[in-house]
């Protein structure tokens, strides 16, 4: 058989919520053209389900076992091996110097800095407990949200940020009562959100606030005009989309 001829190079990856080692394949010229046409269409729904079906094809993975077990930072993570794997390690990023001169014009120098895929850390999981006090006795659990929970049709009456709350809640709990989110329904829960202290609802907002994400803060110097910027990259978007 002519398919048989082909063989894939292996490579490892350590999950970063687990600590998992997984092996994966790099992905292949029909996945790339599979990706590139999502994300020209720059519709994010389907930019979401092909990173989806790419990571499970190169990475041996079911669908469940991507809704149920991996975090969103995880896919980010996975994607930018992947991509290092496949392509090139190296992505070089253009900036535009927005300095403002003396002459009161921007200084407009292009810069070009090259960025190691391999070298871009999942930053925020030491700091983000996922139980979050309300008060002495009343605590919410969270999770961290999964490519499927976020949503992208939300419910209207809620805003984005309740929404994610409500994603990442798996339950609430005293000394005297346990509630886990899938025994309560949407209208409970946005009912007793509702119900907080403004205090307490910020422990909240700050958690969805502050997820764990694959980010990597620069400072590059303009060569034209010395100016030294700081610049970050974060999330998926910052480094190809
Ligand atoms: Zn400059």
């Amino acid at each position: 058989m002519l398919l048989d001829l082909l063989d894939y190079p292996s490579y490892t990856l350590t999950l970063p919520s687990s600590g998992k080692i997984l092996s994966y394949r790099p992905f292949l010229e029909m996945e790339r053209k599979v990706l590139l046409m999502a994300l020209q269409a720059a519709d994010e729904k389907e930019i979401r389900e092909t990173i989806k079906n790419i990571i499970g094809s190169c990475f041996s993975l079911k669908p469940t076992e991507i809704n149920e077990t991996l975090t969103l930072f995880d896919i980010e993570y996975m994607f930018l091996h992947l991509r290092a794997k496949s392509i090139e390690e190296i992505v070089s990023l253009n900036y535009t110097c927005d300095n403002i001169l003396e002459n009161d014009s921007p200084c407009g120098n292009i810069m070009k800095v090259d960025v190691n895929l391999l070298d871009i850390p999942v930053e925020g999981l030491d700091k983000n407990s996922l139980i979050v006090p309300l008060n002495k006795d009343l605590f919410v659990e969270m999770r961290y949200p999964t490519l499927d929970n976020l949503r992208l049709d939300v419910d209207e009456e809620t805003d984005d940020v309740t929404n994610l709350i409500i994603d990442c809640i798996h339950m609430i709990y005293s000394s005297k009562e346990t509630h886990l989110k899938k025994d309560l329904s949407r209208e409970d829960l946005v009912t007793f959100l509702g119900r907080l202290t403004i205090q307490q609802s910020q422990k909240l907002v700050d958690f969805v606030e502050n997820l764990p994400t694959v980010k990597k803060v620069l400072t590059i110097v303009c060569d034209k005009c010395k100016y030294s910027h700081t610049i970050t990259l974060q999330g998926l978007q910052s480094f190809f989309l």
